[in-house]
């Protein structure tokens, strides 16, 4: 095996479920997003430890993650967050992944895509009340609700909202996401007063769950948190000052190790573009990993840990190595010893992903969803 791996620490997983069900009200449904790999930490081994942990559903980006949880058995209801093609959709109805939809055109489609299949396809009623992405605007989701209704292949399974702003905790953040609250509580309405049940209530990701629990409805729909990040500014400090604290554990560690130490004169120079020159005698060590495997060009201002020590990376990030600077002689660095970019405590990390995504100016959930499938994912129970 590679020097380089990620280490995927399920107890921390299933210890931020916990917390999260801390925070969820008595008799709501959770629904862990499981897309895109399980924010990259494999979405059949997240999505069975949360599925043994009690979660009711799983999210997934598309019909083809929906497939792959169903082959390896998964049971829980799942849903699809974002639109699917003509040629996915009958898998939906074959796999029974409960679609997102938002038009009238679309909802036609995933009615002609029923094919022979008797059973009816719960299908969530997406409303924009704001996001600007999917969904029906707030004064048609009653039509929108009967013509679900009305259809021989689908069913209404549930009626949903997402937030553009529930992370941020200034007041225009704040007023904008209790505006599209409010409109997503109108639609609901509608379509009550249509006579129709809206079916499960949904619209809280991890900033809403954590941050407003009335907005809980009948289902939550965190992501983020379940990985162990804090939602952008709803951090672990504003959750403690305001007296609801959430310990949350990262649960991937980035791993690599020392393949070459080498001895630097001063005035040498260290990868393309000779952009870091050294300023006296030093050793650099060469590390294995590069941003083919998601350890990002943008990265190289951070420092990694060796041995429970910081090194600074030079020079550029190349695409399958780099290369950190442990200074003259150093006797805590060997080759072949282990090098943690970041990670829960466990792991020996002293940096967090989210020290990166800050770095780099982006956020956890890319630096996560970065990490390449050349990194083989080693889970730790
Ligand atoms: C990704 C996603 C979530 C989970 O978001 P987090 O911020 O990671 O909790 C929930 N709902 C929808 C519609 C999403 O796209």
């Amino acid at each position: 095996m590679r020097a380089t791996f990620a280490e995927i620490y399920i107890n921390n997983f299933v210890h931020n479920l916990s917390e999260i069900k801390r925070f969820m009200k008595s008799g709501v449904k959770m629904c862990v997003a499981v897309k895109a790999d399980g924010y990259g930490h494999g979405a059949v081994e997240m999505a069975t430890a949360a599925q043994n942990f009690g979660a009711e559903y799983l999210a997934v980006a598309t019909v083809e993650e929906g497939i792959e949880l169903r082959k390896a058995g998964i049971k829980t209801g799942i849903v699809v967050l974002s639109l699917c093609n003509p040629c996915e959709a009958p898998y939906l109805f074959e796999y029974n992944l409960e679609p997102f939809a938002g038009d009238e055109d679309y909802i036609d489609m995933l009615q002609k895509s029923g094919g022979q299949i008797s059973n009816k396809l719960k299908v969530h009623l997406a409303v924009d009340t704001g996001m600007g992405r999917i969904g029906c605007r707030p004064e048609n989701a009653a039509t929108l609700a009967k013509k679900i209704c009305a259809s021989a292949a689908l069913t209404l399974g549930g009626m949903s909202t997402h937030f553009a702003s529930a992370d941020g905790t200034d007041a225009k953040s704040r007023s904008y996401a209790r505006l599209q609250f409010e409109r997503f509580t109108k639609a609901v309405e509608s379509v009550k007063s249509a006579g129709i049940d809206p079916g499960i209530r949904h619209c809280s990701a991890s900033a809403a769950l954590i941050d407003m629990k009335e907005w809980q409805l009948d289902m939550v729909r965190p992501g983020i948190i379940a990985y162990g990040y804090y939602p952008d500014q709803i951090t672990r400090a504003y959750l403690e000052q305001k007296e609801t604290p959430m310990d949350l554990k990262p649960v991937m560690a980035l791993v690599t190790g020392v393949s070459a130490i080498r001895p630097f004169e001063q005035g040498e120079s260290v990868s393309y573009g000779m952009t870091w020159t050294s300023e006296g005698e030093t050793d650099i060590a060469v590390l294995p990993i590069g941003y083919a495997d998601g350890f990002l060009r943008r990265f190289n201002r951070n420092e990694v840990t060796i041995n429970g020590k910081l090194y600074p990376i030079r020079g550029r990030i190349c695409m399958d190595q780099c290369m950190v600077d442990i200074g003259k002689n150093n006797p805590d660095v060997k080759r072949w010893d282990k090098v943690v970019i970041f990670g829960p405590e466990e792991s020996g990390a002293l940096c967090d992903a989210e020290a990166f995504a800050q770095s780099a100016g982006t956020i956890s959930y890319e630096v996560l969803t970065s990490i390449t499938k050349r990194v083989a994912r080693k889970y730790i129970r």
